[in-house]
């Protein structure tokens, strides 16, 4: 499953997050078969739409998808020079489809600061600058190579990746992030190719103070963050890790008295939940009316037969049609039946690209 892993220098409330997320759990009887590793936080989907289709449509229970948060410790200064856990820290990254970066923007003296100050830039930029030069070290090591290849006027690939290469280098040179480059298609591939840390995505946690929950754009660090992020074209969410912390142990009537004492209308959590599944492509169908209501998740432009392969492999390959109804039309037209008379219900076939929101019954050879 594609994941984003959770990074930030020490003492910034990674932990304190992670726990929030572990705590905020997901419900594991849904999912027998998930092995989790230790670093891993499973979350279920926030989604309204399962409550309304479930009010359609009941069924037995209801099953949200799951997302998945690596945990990855320990990143100073240093770390592509392979200080501290450096190395690690850096393979770990490698490894993540997207990166949660949690910025500390809360005063408090009781807990210190690894650079003393609260300056959640140069916090950030401690970071990204270890990305930028594992980043350039690995450009530079590919170099070479690439270069004496592309002199083959045949090897076609070799000069395109040669040009890549040629464009990224000075930009890392000055300190900044693959992302920030606009590449296109062909060159995107390309890129993908090179699996440079700093041009996965990136989403940013500005870890603010609990008064701010309601209001984050009231913190000044939290706006300096949001600006610095405008720049990466990157989304920052605000919320207090400790305080999602206390709101994953509540229960539901005590979580809805916190949050409205916090004056806010839902976990922070919930929030970075949904921008990390979008920050990874990742989109929701449904299906319903059988034992259950459930939703599932797919890579965003693929197609039915693909799709139906993350129910079960059987349901690729004996792939026939996708019998699809918009959720926003069951919605409208409040049953199944009144969809279906206003001629609203779709017979897919193989090279429909399945939308979020999709309710679907998979019609499949065995
Ligand atoms: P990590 O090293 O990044 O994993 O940071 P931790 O999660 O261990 O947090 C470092 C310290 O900051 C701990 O003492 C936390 O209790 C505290 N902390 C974390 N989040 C918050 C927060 O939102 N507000 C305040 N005041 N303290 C926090």
């Amino acid at each position: 499953a594609l994941t984003a892993g959770i990074v930030g220098l020490p003492n910034v409330g990674k932990s304190t997050l992670f726990n929030a997320i572990t705590k905020a759990g997901a419900e594991m009887a849904n999912y027998p078969f998930a092995t989790i590793e230790p670093n891993v936080g499973m979350v279920e989907v926030p989604d309204d739409r399962l409550a309304r289709i479930q009010e359609i449509e009941p069924a037995d229970k209801i099953v949200p998808t799951t997302f998945e948060f690596t945990d990855i410790a320990g990143i100073v200064k240093g770390a592509s020079k392979g200080e501290g856990l450096g190395n690690k820290f850096l393979e770990n990254i490698r490894q993540v489809n997207a990166i949660v970066h949690v910025v500390r923007a809360f005063d408090d003296n009781e807990i210190t600061h690894v650079n003393g100050v609260i300056d959640p830039l140069d916090d950030i930029d401690t970071i990204n600058t270890e990305l930028v030069l594992a980043d350039l070290d690995a450009v530079d090591k590919r170099l070479p190579k690439v270069e004496k290849a592309a002199k083959t006027p045949k090897d076609k690939d070799a000069q395109e990746e040669f040009a890549v290469l040629q464009k990224i280098k000075p930009v890392l040179e000055a300190g900044k992030s693959v992302r920030t480059i606009e590449f296109n298609d062909d060159e995107q591939k390309v890129v993908r190719g090179l699996f440079l840390l700093s041009s996965k995505p990136v989403l940013y946690v500005a870890n603010i103070a609990e008064e701010d929950m309601s209001d984050p754009e009231a913190s000044k660090y939290f706006k300096q963050i949001q600006d610095f992020a405008a720049t990466e074209g990157a989304e920052v969410i605000g919320l207090s890790a400790r305080a999602e912390e206390e709101i994953a142990e509540l229960d539901d009537a005590d979580k809805e008295e916190f949050l409205t004492m916090a004056g806010v209308t839902e976990p922070g959590l919930n929030k970075l939940i949904r921008a990390a599944y979008h920050l990874l492509e990742l989109r929701t169908f449904f299906t319903a009316g059988g034992k259950e209501t459930r939703a599932w998740t797919f890579k965003a432009g693929v197609k039915a037969p693909q799709v139906a392969g993350v129910i079960h492999s059987d349901f690729e390959r004996g792939f026939i049609r996708a019998e699809t109804i918009a959720f926003d039309d069951l919605d409208q037209y409040g049953s199944v039946k009144a969809v279906r008379e206003a001629g609203r219900r779709r017979s897919e076939g193989k090279e429909y690209v399945v939308q979020d929101g999709d309710i679907i019954e998979f019609l499949f050879n065995v």
